[in-house]
């Protein structure tokens, strides 16, 4: 086959060389068909558990090779779990009462694991996705469908999807994906997010038509940085790609060997960088970045990962861990954002026709109290001993951060009187992205201590462009003057009432715009990890007086597309 140039959305820097891996989430629908006798449904269920149990030894085995006794472990828990007499008494009992094998399964399934996360252990509560997972995969061995999950994947590989979701991203392994590719999504998504803070190459939004012409195993060259993706590469193409991916690397040694140090302007002015982190690695990670603080946790992943929310004292040990982890440096905890594209299994979301204009973050947290207030309580709780600063997203006006204020003191009232140690006086900041916030920010900074600008929802609303849609993802153009010019207003704003203003939208860690922000007074910038050393080299290359200029000129400009060609010059000229 010759070479073939697949175009789509750069989402995460880096070169990567490898087979395709075609991962294709089955939909598993249970066949409404009449039941055989019980002895027939039974025997087909024995039969498909035998073919289960083969496939988890062999998984087993592969993960073994590549990890270690622990990963390997959980498929002999899966296996185990194929004999527990309380699944088969389960299953059996339905087929007796008449349903068909796949009926009986699909709903022994989800009985057990509603029994099991109802219950209030954080064990069992993990056994529900197990019991979930080990039923997936015997009814697909009933249904005659092949196994494509993750799971399989055996060799370093690049992943192909139709969508990936960030619990797919995050369930990556990391020794065995070396980049992934997919038809769907936009620059901020939260999947591409999730690849930039992995630092795994990605591509998104190829569009479906270009995954058909990448067959499984086909070698492939993806380029995180250029958004393109080469199928059947020519050995000359490989050499060249192999050749960048050399340069790139050497490049990340020379500007890591100054990430330590803190950021300053050639002139002096005082820039802090932080990370925007969702665990604990991420936090670890960070610190070897060179990030000065967190300036963006995003706790929501914590609520993804389960089949119900985390308890109070599972979220003080995991904020505890971060804050720890991060020996000394100011934490900045956003509270919960979920909604949007990240629903959680557990909360009922009734099918929205616009999710990022609907039930989302600071709503549902105002909607749902206990829900709030145990996260707060758990944020106060750990943040004794440690710099942690409090931020609300998707503020949209006064009320809202009034209301979530009135929460917080309720919080800190309700750990007085139970006698529990806490913080009590943990500045409280709000995340700037909706244009409604903007207009208001005057009057918001004098109720608050701080602002951080998120630019990926802002541009989302202010452009109305969905972040997640790959059909309008030319026109989310974050350095697009107006968003620019609501950059301006916000920090202005801030700056007015003596409060300072972070950013921790994607566009703070990307090079063409750090100039812009620079010159705008941005205080406080957030970005992936791994995003830092870069952007301290070239805050080290800038006077304030540069800055203020380049800064003037970009907002000057009438048109996205002038202001990233003005902007590659300027970092041209600048050697970066
Ligand atoms: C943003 O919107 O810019 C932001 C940082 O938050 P998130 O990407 O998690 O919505
Ligand atoms: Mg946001």
């Amino acid at each position: 086959m010759s070479e073939r140039k697949l175009q789509g959305i750069a989402a995460s820097e880096g070169i990567a060389i490898g087979p395709a891996f075609r991962y294709q989430p089955l939909h598993l629908e249970v066949p409404q068909r009449k039941a055989a006798s019980p002895e027939e449904e039974l025997a087909r269920f024995e039969a498909a558990s035998e073919q289960a149990r083969e496939e988890l030894a062999t998984l087993r085995d592969l993960v073994l090779e590549r990890a270690d006794e622990e990963s390997a472990a959980i498929f002999d828990a899966h296996a185990m779990m194929l004999s527990d007499p309380m699944l088969q008494d389960e299953v059996k009992k339905r087929v007796e009462a008449g349903r068909n094998i796949e009926q009986a399964v699909s709903e022994a399934v989800k009985d057990i694991a509603a029994q099991l996360s109802a219950m209030e252990d954080e064990y069992f509560a993990a056994r529900a996705l197990d019991v979930q997972d080990v039923g997936r995969r015997v009814l697909r061995i009933l249904l005659g469908l092949p196994d494509t999950s993750l799971d399989k994947l055996s060799q370093p590989s690049i992943i192909v999807a139709q969508d990936l979701t960030p619990s797919d991203t995050a369930r990556l392994d990391p020794q065995l994906t070396l980049g992934f590719c997919t038809a769907v999504g936009g620059l901020t998504s939260h999947t591409a997010i999730l690849a930039r803070t992995l630092g795994l190459p990605a591509v998104v939004g190829l569009g479906v038509e270009a995954l058909d012409q990448i067959p499984d195993g086909a070698t492939l060259v993806l380029d995180g940085s250029e958004g393109v993706v080469i199928v059947d590469p020519r050995q000359s193409t490989v050499k060249r790609y192999e050749k960048a991916r050399e340069r790139q690397k050497a490049r990340l040694a020379e500007v890591q060997a100054v990430a330590g140090e803190d950021a300053y302007t050639a002139d002096g002015r005082r820039v802090e960088i932080g990370a925007n982190v969702g665990d604990l690695d991420s936090a670890r990670e960070a610190v070897q970045f060179g990030a000065e603080g967190i300036g963006l946790l995003r706790t929501e992943f914590l609520y993804l990962q389960d089949t119900r929310p985390p308890s109070e004292e599972k979220q003080v040990g995991v904020y505890r861990a971060i804050f720890e982890a991060m020996e000394g440096r100011p934490v900045i905890v956003r509270t919960l954002d979920i909604g949007g594209d990240k629903p959680p299994s557990y909360l009922e979301f009734a099918d929205e026709l616009n999710p990022f204009l609907g039930w989302r973050a600071i709503r549902i947290c105002l909607d749902d109290l206990p829900l709030f207030k145990t996260q707060l309580r758990a944020i106060l709780r750990a943040a004794v001993g440690h710099r942690v600063l409090i931020m609300y997203p998707m503020i949209s006006g006064l009320d809202e951060l009034r209301q979530a204020n009135a929460v917080l003191d309720e919080v800190r009232a309700e750990l007085e009187s139970e006698g529990l140690e806490y913080a009590p006086d943990v500045p409280v900041g709000i995340m700037v992205e909706t244009p409604a916030a903007v207009a208001l920010a005057d009057v918001l900074a004098k109720e608050c201590d701080f602002f951080s600008l998120g630019t990926n929802d802002l541009t989302q609303y202010t452009l109305a462009v969905d972040r997640t849609n790959e059909r309008v993802a030319k026109l989310f153009q974050p350095l697009h003057p107006a968003v620019l010019r609501l950059i301006k207003q916000t920090i202005d704003a801030s700056h007015a009432e003596g409060k300072w203003t972070g950013m921790c939208g994607e566009l703070a860690g990307m090079k063409k715009a750090i100039p812009i922000l620079v010159g705008l007074g941005l205080d406080e910038f957030s970005m992936v990890p791994r995003a830092i050393p870069e952007a301290k080299w070239l805050i080290r290359q800038l006077t304030s007086d540069r800055a203020a200029e380049i800064a003037e000129q970009a907002l000057s400009l009438g048109t996205a597309a002038e202001v990233e060609a003005y902007m590659h010059q300027i970092l041209e000229e600048l050697g970066g």
